[in-house]
């Protein structure tokens, strides 16, 4: 399928603030509500987010062939439904209307003031009903540091790890809107190697930083979906953020893997970033040594450049930003895992979510998790209040952004945070 990039010298009749992350060549999508507005589909462009609910009911957007009422719904899997054809004529379409020179709605004052509000004046939901969730492992670095932590530098990663994209499956209702915030998790886990286990508050609370992305429908089940198809299948990306309790996973692991110490939040940017809008920034992918099965091989770049940070924000209102990756850092790439989780026949359906797990670069401080910034509790992160940490405290705010940068173009994905609230005992 051909990629639209948007041309880079095309600006809106809305107002885009220097740095932002949403110029006209975005146009992300989500969910938002506002007071007199539920549940419903928009795009953002600089401070404004647009309502593509009022847009549909004012026939504005019948060229896409999109039936109105899919834009009138309070998540958007029957637009992912419609497919990436569909999707793509929409986002055509909002960069044509929101365009300087485009008079349709910019001199239509009612129905302007009606589809246009301040970003601060909405609230952002999960923009999907996530059916399905993913969790991959698939930063060397992360799965190297892990493999050091708890195993040894020798063996450090497993001996499947070069030659599949491990992943598990992971728990869809648990995954929260930005600005949610969530309690300390409780559950079981040993305080020394020979003590028998205890039941309370996790002492351990550690975030992931890591990128997801949505799909559209894949195909039925039994077929598998090659790397050359899988961008086809894969709508857009948003920030995740996959909160652990490190001590309760680590008592649990064996054998079956991540279970209690990972469902009981994941958190998810509200904005989610197009294949189109992030085609700029593709870049080379790793060198994969050893050759992997002909099914994962791929040709062309299918690695982003999206750099990434994560804050904590304390209690007292102190921010530090504790890391800085990179979503190019992955070894597997999307199209690899997509291909990798459907080969076995396994379906894909519309607002399924792939994370990517967590993103590590080879430097310490673009380490992803708090795990490995502070290397198992070892190497405590000093805070710019004066404070320290080793895992995350009650109170702390844990916030992530993202964004690319290129020939004066930036296209970026917001933030998505989440407080960390006492535990309920
Ligand atoms: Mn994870």
């Amino acid at each position: 399928m051909p990629m639209y990039p948007a041309d880079p010298s095309l600006s809106s009749w809305l107002p885009i603030p220097g740095g932002s992350d949403f110029p006209i060549q975005n146009i992300p999508f989500g969910i938002f509500s506002a007071p007199g507005r539920p549940m419903r589909p928009g795009t953002r462009v600089g401070d404004t987010v647009v309502d593509l609910f009022v847009l549909a009911e004012s026939d504005l957007l019948t060229s896409t062939g999109i039936p109105r009422v899919v834009l009138m719904e309070t998540k958007l899997n029957r637009l992912l439904k419609e497919g990436a054809v569909s999707v793509r004529a929409l986002r055509q379409r909002l960069i044509e209307l929101l365009s300087e020179g485009n008079a349709e709605l910019r001199d239509n004052d009612a129905l302007r003031q009606k589809a246009l509000v301040p970003a601060s004046e909405v609230t952002m939901h999960v923009a999907a009903h996530i059916g399905d969730y993913t969790d991959f492992y698939s930063s060397r670095q992360h799965a190297y540091n892990v493999g050091c932590m708890f195993r040894d530098p020798a063996n450090a990663l497993l001996p499947n790890w070069l030659h599949l994209p491990v992943g598990y499956h992971g728990r869809a209702s648990s995954i929260l809107a930005t600005e949610v915030n969530f309690h300390r998790p409780c559950g079981q886990f040993k305080t020394a190697p020979d003590a028998p286990p205890v039941f309370g508050p996790t002492r351990q609370l550690d975030f992931e930083l890591e990128m997801g992305f949505l799909t559209y429908d894949g195909k039925p089940i039994g077929q598998r979906i090659a790397t050359a198809e899988a961008e086809d299948h894969i709508f857009g990306l948003a920030l995740f953020n996959d909160w652990s309790a490190r001590d309760i996973q680590a008592w649990e692991y064996v054998p079956l893997g991540p279970f209690l110490g990972k469902n009981f939040a994941s958190s998810i940017s509200p904005w989610v970033v197009t294949l189109d809008a992030l085609e700029p920034f593709r870049v080379p992918g790793p060198v994969q040594d050893p050759t992997v099965l002909p099914y994962l091989q791929y040709t062309g770049n299918k690695h982003f450049d999206i750099r990434l940070e994560v804050a904590i924000l304390t209690a007292s209102g102190s921010e530090t930003i504790i890391s800085h990756s990179n979503f190019k850092h992955l070894y597997w790439n999307m199209a690899q895992q997509l291909a990798h989780h459907t080969v076995n026949g396994c379906n894909v359906r519309a607002g399924d979510l792939m994370a990517s797990g967590t993103i590590s670069g080879d430097a310490p401080e673009s380490y992803g998790s708090m795990l490995e910034l502070a290397w198992k509790g070892t190497k405590p992160v000093k805070l710019n209040d004066g404070s320290e940490r080793t895992f995350i405290q009650d109170g702390d705010t844990v916030i992530m952004r993202g964004y690319c940068e290129k020939d004066g173009l930036r296209i970026g994905f917001g933030e998505v945070r989440a407080t960390v609230l006492p535990a309920i005992v």
